[in-house]
């Protein structure tokens, strides 16, 4: 039997990025994930890119990660977001946010998904006080008095002040703790693929809303986009198993000409789109954090940042604590964590959720609403330069590292 402050059950972005902040602060951290490492790195894990808001940047700067990942970090210098049909020309009104309007370098990066699990890796190789253990997932949790007894699925039991569930949107130990969740589906899918191009992006995120949904193009390193592709349920098996020429044929006919000829660059993956938000997020000795707590629709790439705002401020709660003495564990330190949290989560979901069902359909009115809508906004700086610092994490109440401060 071993000890520590905080275990956590899952390695992956969030779950790591806060195993590191935890540590760096003083705390001794141990993670469990049932992915080995080099598995977790293979470029066929996960094909998906994130965009990491400034906030998150400045985060990933403050614990010593950033350093690793930008070389591989696309800056986005420019947002254009258009309503479109399929084949069709764009509506007329479009939005464009430009990093200069805000005095920014950038409106934030893209960085693949493998790049940044290797950048936390490796600053996590270099904390003596945190213990990642992979492969073994986290199989039993008893919460007691003091400490909450973790069980591993080698065998191993480990006793800590507090465990973290950060095991993703079909958390096992959200479960097994009983925090129950609102959840629907949506009626479409997700579909991730590396596009190459002919002419170069120059740093453009390009969001067509097509009438099955948004279709992202965001700027990768070189001359590649990753599309995000949200097509209806029913058609997207089809363009799941379509021939490679086929597929290109596919993206042409939605991503249009504007960067020359175009090809699929690797595999494709899909996935279902669903939205949950947990009930409460914590109860004695347990927290939930990331894609556990919260899974949103990828309208607006904003997942993972909302997950990495999650460890940032849940290491100013429990970094606080330890530091005045004060049981991390204890329900009324991890509540503060829920208050700051949870309706910041609730109002995000809400607004993808909304910007969805606006988007995701071809009903003329609505279209009519959401063009002149646009067209309102691109008109009114304010309400342009509002969006772009909503998306960059710069809104509400900002943790420490997310200030580019120490944790
Ligand atoms: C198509 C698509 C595009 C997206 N694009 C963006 C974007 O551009 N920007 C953005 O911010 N977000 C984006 N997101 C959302 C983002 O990918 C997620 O929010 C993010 O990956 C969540 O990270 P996480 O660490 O919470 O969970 P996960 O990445 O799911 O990690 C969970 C970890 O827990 C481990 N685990 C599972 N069970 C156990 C167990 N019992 N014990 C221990 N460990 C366990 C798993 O192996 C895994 O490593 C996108 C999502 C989709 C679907």
């Amino acid at each position: 039997m071993s000890q520590c402050d905080v275990i956590i059950g899952g390695g992956g972005m969030v779950g790591l990025t806060l195993a590191i902040a935890l540590a760096q602060g003083g705390l001794q951290v141990v993670v469990a994930d049932p992915v080995p490492q080099a598995a977790a790195l293979d470029a066929a894990f996960d094909g998906r890119v994130s965009a990491l808001a400034f906030a998150s940047v400045r985060m990933f700067d403050a614990l010593g990660v950033w350093e690793h990942l930008a070389k591989d970090a696309q800056p986005i210098h420019d947002i254009l977001v258009t309503d479109a049909k399929l084949n069709g020309e764009p509506s007329p009104f479009s939005l464009h946010f430009d990093a200069a309007e805000v005095g920014a370098a950038s409106l934030g990066h893209i960085v693949e998904n493998r790049h940044t699990r290797a950048g936390l890796f490796a600053v996590a190789a270099t904390l003596p006080n945190l213990r990642l253990i992979a492969p073994a997932a986290l199989a039993d949790l008893k919460p007691e008095a003091q400490h909450i007894r973790a069980t591993l699925s080698s065998g191993e039991t480990i006793d800590a002040a507090l465990a973290i569930a950060a095991d993703g949107r079909e958390s096992a130990m959200r479960d097994l703790m009983g925090l129950g969740t609102i959840a629907w589906s949506y009626p479409q899918w997700g579909i991730v693929a590396t596009v190459a191009h002919e002419k170069p992006h120059d740093g453009v995120a390009y969001e067509h809303f097509l009438p099955s949904g948004p279709f992202a193009i965001l700027p990768m390193t070189g001359n590649r986009s990753s599309l995000v592709w949200t097509e209806d349920e029913k058609l997207a098996p089809k363009m799941m198993q379509l021939d490679a020429e086929a597929f290109d044929a596919e993206i042409a006919r939605r991503f249009g000409n504007h960067l020359g000829a175009t090809e699929a660059a690797g595999p494709r993956w899909s996935y279902p789109l669903k939205f949950h938000l947990a009930r409460a997020y914590v109860k004695p000795r347990f927290a939930l954090a990331g894609d556990a707590a919260h899974g949103i629709h990828p309208i607006a790439g904003q997942g993972l940042n909302l997950g990495l705002k999650d460890a940032a401020a849940l290491a100013d709660v429990l970094l606080d604590a330890a530091r005045l003495g004060l049981d991390i564990g204890a329900l009324d330190t991890l509540r503060k964590y829920e208050r700051w949290r949870r309706f910041d989560s609730l109002a995000m979901a809400a607004a993808t959720d909304g910007l969805n069902r606006l988007f995701s359909n071809d009903i003329a009115p609505l279209r009519a609403l959401r063009d002149v809508g646009m067209g309102i906004v691109d008109a009114i700086g304010p309400a342009r330069r509002f969006f772009m610092r909503h998306a960059g994490g710069d809104i509400g109440k900002l943790p420490r590292l997310m200030r580019g401060e120490a944790a």
